[in-house]
């Protein structure tokens, strides 16, 4: 290490948020003995950020080997729906697996308070310190420009680093006072909302059909009234999140209120009877990066990293929403690269490559690649408003019995309704290859 620049500096690395890629990446450094500082604005974490409900933890593995048996859980996932809305008619697919209930599970419902303040606490046993109720309010440079340090809002003020690291989130200011994003589009947002809905747990086991600590994880396309986005339910052990992913041009477009839009994926006959009688003991609100790739910042600058959702790594691609796996791991993996700079003594952007190399290795960047044309084609218009009808106009013909007409076969009804709903062949096809190059 450099000794001269360690005399001048209050810590070694500043990690700014305590989110899951802020307190993965502090995790990382202060088991390698670093001097770690985590900020977070709210008076705990997980006291600011929000979420639908649904945890994907596999990444934890390499931090906290059999993390399951102590983590906040609600309901293990268990069963995995996908259903397609239109106004009067539901398509569902649902899975279900009795291994996904058992170690080393697949994903979890989780309170955001509880799992991010368990998390934290592996942090701070680890040597970082947690530093709550401090917001950053910009960075600190030397003459070069390098980031030197952040500034925040306690009357002690400022702090000097040798490294920030920015998991502040969506809209990541830190990340654009750094210069590290190109110019913002409301297009590559949308607004995630949700309503946490009590019942008791006998309740939601026999509506949603679990037992003990299974859980339901519903993912919908459709239902959002005309405002193009998506919807979910998912299970806790006695309250259901009901919420929507709304694009932000359409729902401004439209100016409709996005509780409406809940209260009317509520009132949907397929949604209806699972939440009937529930009380609203919670509603929440919080900006979703969704356009992925398309989007990202440069991932290191002179003396600063970027993580998480600061990064835009959310990956948001319909059938899929996971964000907390994606900021743990890009959380994980620049805590590794910056343990390699600080002992290598170069923490300009070249020193720090490695982590993107990381991220290029797993599946933080590689499933975004794949994935780089799913979340436009999944917020299309056709895909939002025109699809939903043809498949389930499709399949209700399929079911329709019309004795004393015979049978029509699937290759006519297809036709008949692609003619009907005014659907193109071609744009068919392209959207088609489309889905099959993200999702195939
Ligand atoms: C409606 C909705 C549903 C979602 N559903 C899911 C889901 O089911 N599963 C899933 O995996 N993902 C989901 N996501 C995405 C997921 O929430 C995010 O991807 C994830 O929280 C990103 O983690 P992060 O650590 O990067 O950022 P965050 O969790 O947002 O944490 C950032 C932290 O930084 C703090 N902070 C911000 N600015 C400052 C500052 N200036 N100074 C100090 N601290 C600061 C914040 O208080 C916060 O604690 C959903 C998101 C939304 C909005």
């Amino acid at each position: 290490m450099d000794d001269r620049s360690l005399t001048t500096t209050d810590c070694d690395v500043v990690v700014v948020g305590a989110g899951p890629a802020g307190t993965c990446a502090a995790i990382v450094l202060a088991r390698a003995g670093l001097d770690v500082v985590l900020l977070e604005r709210g008076p705990f974490p997980g006291s600011k950020n929000m979420y639908g409900g649904v945890v994907y933890p596999r990444i934890l593995d390499e931090l906290i080997p059999s993390w399951w048996e102590e983590a906040p859980v609600q309901r293990w996932v268990t069963r995995r729906s996908t259903m397609v809305l239109t106004p009067d008619q539901a398509l569902t697919v649902d899975f279900r697996s009795q291994r996904w209930g058992a170690p080393p599970y697949n994903g979890a419902t989780a309170y955001r308070p509880d799992f991010d303040h368990w998390l934290a606490a592996h942090a701070e046993a680890a040597g970082a310190q947690l530093v709550c109720s401090t917001t950053v309010t910009g960075l600190l440079r030397d003459a070069g420009g390098r980031v030197v340090g952040v500034r925040t809002d306690r009357p002690d003020g400022d702090l000097r680093t040798r490294l920030v690291i920015a998991c502040d989130g969506v809209n990541s200011f830190l990340a654009k006072e750094a210069g590290l994003y190109p110019p913002v589009d409301a297009a590559n947002y949308t607004l995630g909302v949700k309503e946490t809905l009590a019942l008791p747990k006998d309740v939601i086991d026999e509506r949603f059909g679990v037992r003990g600590r299974e859980g339901v994880d519903i993912e919908i396309l459709g239902g959002t009234g005309g405002v193009n986005g998506g919807g979910f339910v998912y299970t806790n052990l006695d309250t259901v999140a009901v919420g929507a992913v709304l694009k932000l041009p359409k729902l401004a477009a439209q100016r409709r209120r996005p509780e409406e839009i809940i209260a009317g994926l509520k009132s949907h006959p397929a949604i209806a009877p699972l939440v009937e009688g529930a009380e609203v003991k919670e509603y929440s609100a919080h900006l979703i990066p969704e356009a992925g790739l398309s989007m990202m910042p440069r991932l290191a600058g002179d003396g600063m990293l970027v993580a998480g959702d600061a990064a835009a790594m959310c990956l948001a691609a319909g059938i899929w929403l996971e964000g907390v796996n994606f900021a743990m791991a890009s959380g994980m993996y620049a805590g590794r690269a910056a343990v390699e700079a600080l002992r290598a003594g170069d923490l300009s952007t070249a020193g720090l490559a490695g982590y993107e190399r990381r991220l290029s290795s797993t599946f933080v960047l590689r499933d975004h690649r794949k994935l780089r044309r799913a979340p436009s084609l999944v917020l299309s218009d056709r895909v939002q408003h025109v699809y939903p009808e043809l498949i389930t106009s499709v399949v209700e013909r399929m079911f329709r019995v019309d004795n004393p007409a015979p049978k029509p076969g699937l290759r006519r009804i297809v036709r008949d309704e692609t003619k009907r709903l005014g659907v193109r062949t071609r744009d068919l096809v392209r959207d088609g290859i489309d889905g099959l190059r993200s999702f195939g």
